[in-house]
């Protein structure tokens, strides 16, 4: 069973903000891994329990059901990988079925708004749209009613990387709380992991708690950084052994380390990584073969 705390790390300020706030929409923005996700969580938490203090007792049903990841009121939706005839995108993108209903085949069962409609088993429904600015423009436009005037037990969340980042039209009908880095100084043992110099919360404590999968990114980044500028097949084998590794373990975090790391030890290299990861990325959404991908990736690199 997956479970997820219902304590936050840090982020006091917008903690105490969504304490006394009115307001039924919100965006929480900042960079990846601050804790935007935990802190929605948190809220829904809050929100919810049938015995709040300043934050959720923990024990009450509504707390027991979110602490297992099950709560019945709480609808977390994702951007679309696929089109709905099935096709991988080169960009996920939410789509206008996943946020209102829509009578096309293979549309999503369960949009946003029908779930919303639904009177909460607990206190509030809360939705929270992750990546909201992958949100399509048709989508974000059929949403706007629900946004600006949703039923009286609903609560919307954006997770989006900053205002400017959403659609105008949606960033202007909510209130945003931003997200800044965190204290990370039970982590420094980690360094010199990326995490540390950007306070990522999030990837510190996935390296703490699986500490094999964190030595296996370090290395394979370690070993395809030294070998940029050495023999081409000796560097393309490292980038294959690194683009395996991310496959094998498709979070954020991998290109993040490698970028951290030329940052550090390469700054020449660092604006040619960003592009170059960029296209890896798309490629392998667009299921491009996994070596054609390690290549190119290392020859653009090489190239300086
Ligand atoms: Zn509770």
């Amino acid at each position: 069973m997956m479970t997820q705390p219902l304590q936050v790390h840090g982020h006091e300020e917008a903690k105490r903000a969504l304490r006394i706030s009115q307001a039924r929409s919100f965006a929480f923005v900042g960079p990846e891994a601050v804790g935007r996700r935990a802190v929605a969580h948190w809220w829904a938490a809050l929100r919810n329990c049938e015995k709040p203090t300043d934050e959720p007792c923990g024990q009450c049903a509504s707390c027991r059901a979110m602490a297992a990841a099950a709560h019945p009121d709480v609808l977390e939706k994702a951007p679309a990988r696929s089109t709905r005839s099935g096709r991988a995108t080169q960009r996920p993108t939410l789509r206008i079925d996943q946020l209102v209903p829509r009578s096309t085949p293979n549309a999503d069962p369960e949009p946003v708004r029908r779930w919303l409609e639904a009177r909460p088993q607990f206190r509030e429904r809360i939705a929270i749209l992750d990546d909201a600015h992958l949100v399509s423009e048709a989508a974000g436009n059929a949403f706007l009613k629900t946004l600006e005037e949703p039923p009286s037990w609903v609560r919307i969340i954006l997770i989006a990387p900053s205002p400017r980042a959403l659609l105008p039209t949606l960033a202007s009908r909510v209130v945003t709380i931003r997200f800044g880095a965190v204290p990370v100084d039970a982590f420094t043992d980690l360094a010199p992991h990326p995490g540390l110099d950007s306070g990522q919360y999030g990837w510190l404590q996935r390296a703490r708690e699986a500490p094999d999968v964190e030595s296996l990114v370090r290395d394979a980044t370690n070993a395809f950084t030294a070998s940029l500028d050495g023999p081409l097949d000796e560097a393309l084998e490292a980038g294959n052994a690194w683009l395996k590794v991310w496959m094998e373990h498709p979070t954020e975090a991998v290109p993040q380390r490698l970028l951290a790391t030329l940052r550090h030890d390469d700054p020449g290299r660092y604006a040619l990584a960003l592009e170059a990861l960029d296209q890896a990325d798309q490629a392998v959404r667009a299921y491009v073969a996994k070596d054609v991908i390690a290549s190119a990736l290392t020859l653009r690199l090489r190239r300086r």
